[in-house]
């Protein structure tokens, strides 16, 4: 039955209904004569067939913005219609005006697409769009159908920062030479055990430094015109705005070599000569250290349980620029519970997310907002405890000094190689030596150690003078490492598999954990650092270098690593 009705609904209901509302231009056109529709739809097809298989193409191999052309692609093949439908419907001479019109437009997007890209400095010479690509076009077709459909072999499963993977190239394309260096360098610097591989101008070409265990090692050098496609190729994974090379960008993808999978945070940025791209290798990982694990000696430990067991106050944290700060920073929040009390943060820019706090990242893009008044804003919540990670400017200093620390726990990240020159840069960034301080419970500054490989370190007897250098007393059989690098397999030295012959593997802190007291905060109140210092050595509290000497004492690390960290001029002052 039903069957039976359809037939009868369409044949009664839909050209009557046509006939009887009123006719619009385009239905009307249709209704004129078969041959004229055919005629233009042929035209956009032709045109179609040329956007899609050659322009999009093009703009994909050589990372132009496509989503962006193909709508621009879009609204001229809407206006060409539209045009050529509006033309008067009676008359063949109307119509071929409409037609040529279509043509016209359509060949304004054309030309469009030619002139932009050709100015493009991702598109090579060879690349360029100009009329010998339409005479190409029908040899090429037969070259392409013998390599076509032979992606080349890639290593790496890269997933954009939409989630989507990203497909394998065409053999014997630009693009796969592109990806083979792309890997490259993403291989390097996973088999180096780099935590970050930087990409940027070095002299009159771009070079690559990887960051292993916080020291910089130089990888690759390349010409500026393939590094400049090489770093597009991460931004557009990454769909980073490829057109801006100044401001800072980033976004996280994702890279599965085999089974392992790591989260990449990408990251463009402008610098005087060029442009700089860093690929950051699981950055929550790296950061995120439980408070017991990131190198504490024991009584550093409780000290640290004693000072965040309250929340009122304020704390310095100091290490020196890329010196673990934000690991240090978020370990001693993650001392305080935070169910039990509000814990937020102000952030230039938050690197993971705490469990349980609030984590306020500071938007430099929105106008008439400025740090100090985002923290001055965030101290007036009343949070139990506050971090502040970065103190910019004097304002900013001068809002987290006159905070009500009665009600808030402040923890202020501060640039400093020790906890006095903390104390010190901190009193003069506030400008008032007792404001600074009135309110201080302590001061903790660390920096980062390398760790020596356990299967390849050396042992060897320190010798009485030595030890007397470090300060360890004589008699102890102390037994010291220094690196090593070779294994012995089958009696034959061999470069060291676990740690491919560095010697060193891993990093951990080392740490000063300073408690203040009313005496000390008298001194400080009166600038009077040198007197801190006396008041808090008679507390025996471990200095840096201490704190290094007893991890070389207990063969986690060699005498020349504390050496090279504990130095006055400590290596960070590179940065
Ligand atoms: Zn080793």
């Amino acid at each position: 039955m039903t069957q039976l009705m359809i037939p009868g609904m369409l044949s009664d209901g839909g050209p009557m209904s046509m006939l009887g509302g009123s006719w619009t231009l385009g239905e009307a056109f249709l209704l004129v004569s078969f041959w004229k529709p055919l005629i233009l739809l042929a035209t956009l097809c032709a045109w179609g067939w040329f956007v899609s298989n050659v322009y999009d193409k093009h703009a994909a191999r050589f990372f132009l913005p496509r989503e962006q052309w193909n709508v621009f692609h879009l609204c001229m093949a809407t206006l060409a219609v539209v045009l050529a439908v509006m033309m008067p419907i009676h008359g063949e001479l109307s119509f071929w005006i409409g037609w040529v019109v279509m043509v016209a437009v359509l060949a304004v997007d054309v030309v469009a697409y030619a002139v932009v890209a050709n100015k493009d400095d991702r598109v090579p010479e060879a690349f360029h769009i100009n009329a010998s690509i339409f005479g190409k076009m029908g040899e090429k077709k037969d070259k392409k159908e013998k390599v076509d459909k032979k992606a080349v072999k890639v290593l790496l499963a890269i997933k954009g920062a939409d989630g989507r993977a990203v497909p394998a190239p065409q053999a014997e394309s630009p693009e796969a030479e592109l990806r083979a260096v792309a890997e490259s360098v993403y291989m390097k610097a996973i088999e180096g055990r780099a935590s970050q591989v930087e990409i940027g101008p070095m002299g009159q070409q771009y070079g690559s430094t990887m960051l292993v265990d916080g020291l910089p090692i130089k990888g690759d050098i390349w010409e500026p015109a393939v590094a400049v496609r090489l770093m597009d190729f991460w931004k557009s994974v990454a769909k980073l705005d490829l057109a801006d090379r100044r401001k800072k960008l980033s976004a996280m993808i994702d890279v599965e070599l085999g089974q392992a999978k790591k989260k990449v945070k990408v990251t463009s940025q402008g610098v005087p000569s060029g442009m700089k791209l860093s690929l950051l290798f699981d950055p929550e990982g790296s950061v995120r250290r439980a408070a017991d694990a990131v190198g504490f000696l024991p009584e550093q430990y409780e000290a640290m349980k004693e000072l965040t067991s309250t929340t009122s106050g304020l704390v310095l944290v100091a290490t020196p620029p890329d010196g673990g700060r934000t690991t240090l920073f978020y370990s001693v929040l993650s001392m305080h519970d935070a169910y039990t009390h509000t814990v937020q943060t102000v952030e230039l820019e938050p690197q993971l997310t705490l469990e349980g706090a609030k984590h306020q990242a500071f938007d430099s893009s929105v106008e008439g907002t400025d740090f100090a008044t985002l923290v001055r804003s965030m101290l007036r919540r009343d949070p139990n405890v506050l971090g502040v990670s970065d103190i910019p400017d004097a304002a900013t200093a001068k809002n987290v000094a006159t905070a009500d620390f009665s009600r808030t726990r402040v923890y202020v990240a501060v640039r400093a190689n020790t906890a006095m020159e903390a104390l010190e840069g901190w009193t003069k960034a506030v400008g008032d030596a007792e404001l600074a301080t009135k309110h201080l419970q302590g001061v903790v500054a660390g920096r980062l150690l390398r760790k020596l490989c356990v299967n390849c370190r050396v042992p060897y007897a320190a010798s009485p003078d030595m030890l007397k250098k470090l300060g360890v007393p004589e008699g102890k059989g102390v037994q010291l490492f220094k690196k090593g690098g070779q294994v012995l397999i089958k009696n034959k030295p061999e470069v060291c598999p676990v740690c491919s012959g560095g010697g060193y593997i891993g990093q951990e802190g080392i740490f000063e954990v300073l408690t203040f007291g009313d005496d000390e905060r008298a001194l400080a109140a009166e600038s009077n650092f040198v007197g801190v210092k006396a008041s808090l050595k008679k507390r025996q509290t471990p200095s840096l270098q201490q704190a290094a000497i007893r991890k070389a004492v207990e063969g986690s690390t060699s005498v020349e690593e504390v050496m090279r960290v504990t130095a006055p001029a400590p290596a960070a002052a590179k940065a």
